[in-house]
């Protein structure tokens, strides 16, 4: 049997950012991988058909992932590994290659958002003042949505044109929220939209990772730990959390071998850690609720055409399946390359997610094609990454469900991106989720020092 001081359970986001913010307080951690390798759901591998790293999914950042920003500082990762726009400004495209442009001036916020939205190029002056409607309520000049209200009767009654629906809210709700509007909460919508857009101008800019996400975060955060003493341990999949005395006590493996903590952090999804639960703790409220949190998928098509079929980083496509196009040659331009790599995000991707890879295919090119019909291309390499637990549902009145840090086991504490942290389940809900984690431990026990 051994010991640990703490063990954190889950390589992803949340327990790497967990076990370096205790480890960079001079912590005693164990971090116990079930997968050879780290990274969860924002990892990258090497894909053969592509002969290029790609990552399980493109992800998206912006200027207000403030806790992401300080994870990546830590472990050192490259400043430059994450290109920021300068100011917010999203491309969108019609069918027939029309563009829309949104793009906010060099103002203080939450006047570049305004200036933005009037300057929009592509849609009529009614949808504008629309725009501004919804702007006035993110400045508490009008009702805020609470938990039960969905996206669609939020734009409803915020008076939403249908064109500024297609055109703006909608692309943007599939993104943040991974779940359609007409079933998405409203108030975690407006969650992003305050920090995004009423705090600084550059906490609205998105950013793109350069880097394939493993060399992004992955290999820093582990020679970071490994260099402070942590031990991290891959192919090392927790099968029971052991309970004691009614106290979480430490972990039974896989293996069959056992290891004891003072403090366990969980920091993996929410079907594994009620797998790892003792039967009795599972029927307490708090997990009976976790029981009913829903997930939401997402495929990414990967496709390397003979030709750039836009400029810039990427678009979003107005009213397709298909919601955003990433051109990686653009993004990082891979020397040698025979084309364009693109990666394509279906969010939500309920209606899609069990057709076979021609189907997809098939989809990919009558798609791209209406939207660039200036652009002939050659399709020359294809390449589907579904993952079917992309992320929790985040449906109208479920946020409840969540948990806190602190669970109702004393000495285990909840981390992942699906914990009760006010924002969506994304990068920065993962890496907050577990700097917090990491902030009740050290609360708790005064870290070792030499
Ligand atoms: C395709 C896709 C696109 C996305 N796009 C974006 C985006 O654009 N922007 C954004 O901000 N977010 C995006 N996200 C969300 C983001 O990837 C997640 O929020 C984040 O990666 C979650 O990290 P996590 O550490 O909470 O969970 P995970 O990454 O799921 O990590 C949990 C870890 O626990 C491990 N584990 C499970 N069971 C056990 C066990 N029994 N024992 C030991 N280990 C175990 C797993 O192997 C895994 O490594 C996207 C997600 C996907 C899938």
């Amino acid at each position: 049997m051994g010991s640990a001081r703490t063990i954190v359970i889950g390589g992803g986001l949340a327990g790497l950012a967990a076990a370096t913010r205790l480890v960079e307080a001079g912590h005693e951690v164990t971090v116990l991988e079930a997968a050879k390798y780290g990274g969860g759901r924002s990892r990258s591998f090497h894909d053969p058909v592509l002969d290029r790293e790609i990552d399980n999914g493109q992800h998206l950042m912006m200027g207000c992932y403030h806790e992401t920003q300080a994870f990546l500082r830590t472990i050192g990762s490259e400043d430059d590994a994450v290109y920021y726009q300068r100011n917010l400004a999203v491309k969108m495209v019609k069918p027939g290659g029309v563009l829309v442009e949104f793009s906010c001036p060099a103002l203080p916020a939450p006047f570049h958002l305004a200036a933005g939205l009037l300057g929009m190029r592509g849609v009529g002056i009614w949808a504008k003042a629309a725009a501004l409607r919804a702007g006035l309520m993110l400045r508490n000049e009008v009702v805020r949505p609470d938990d039960n209200e969905t996206c669609d009767a939020w734009l409803q009654r915020m008076g939403q044109t249908l064109e500024l629906r297609g055109a703006f809210w909608e692309p943007l709700i599939w993104a943040v929220l991974n779940e359609d509007p007409l079933v998405a909460s409203a108030a975690m919508l407006v969650a992003v939209l305050d920090r995004a857009f009423m705090s600084t101008r550059d906490a609205s800019r998105l950013g793109v990772p350069k880097r394939p996400l493993s060399r992004l975060y992955v290999d820093h955060a582990c020679d970071y730990l490994t260099a402070g003493g942590a031990a991290l341990r891959f192919g090392a999949a927790v099968r029971e959390i052991r309970v004691e005395g009614g106290r979480a006590v430490g972990v039974r493996l896989k293996d069959g071998s056992t290891l004891d903590a003072a403090n366990l952090i969980s920091a993996v999804p929410p079907h594994a850690l009620l797998s790892m639960l003792p039967a009795q703790a599972t029927q307490h409220w708090a997990f009976v609720d976790v029981q009913r949190l829903d997930t939401s998928p997402i495929i990414n098509l990967w496709a390397l055409v003979d030709r750039p079929l836009f400029e810039g980083p990427f678009v979003g496509l107005v009213g397709s399946p298909l919601h955003w196009v990433f051109d990686r040659d653009q993004i990082d331009p891979l020397p040698g390359s025979e084309g364009n790599l693109l990666s394509v995000t279906i969010s939500g991707a309920r209606s899609y997610i069990d057709d076979d890879p021609a189907s997809l295919e098939g989809l990919f090119e009558s798609e791209l094609r209406k939207y660039f019909p200036r652009r002939p291309f050659e399709l020359r390499k294809f390449r589907v990454v579904k993952e079917r637990r992309a992320t929790i549902s985040h449906a109208a009145g479920t946020y409840h469900r969540r948990p806190e840090t602190k669970s109702p086991v004393p000495g285990l504490l909840l981390a992942g991106d699906w914990t009760r942290t006010g924002l969506p389940a994304t990068i920065e809900s993962a890496v907050k989720s577990g700097h917090d984690a990491a902030a009740v431990v050290l609360d708790h026990q005064p870290p070792r020092r030499p």
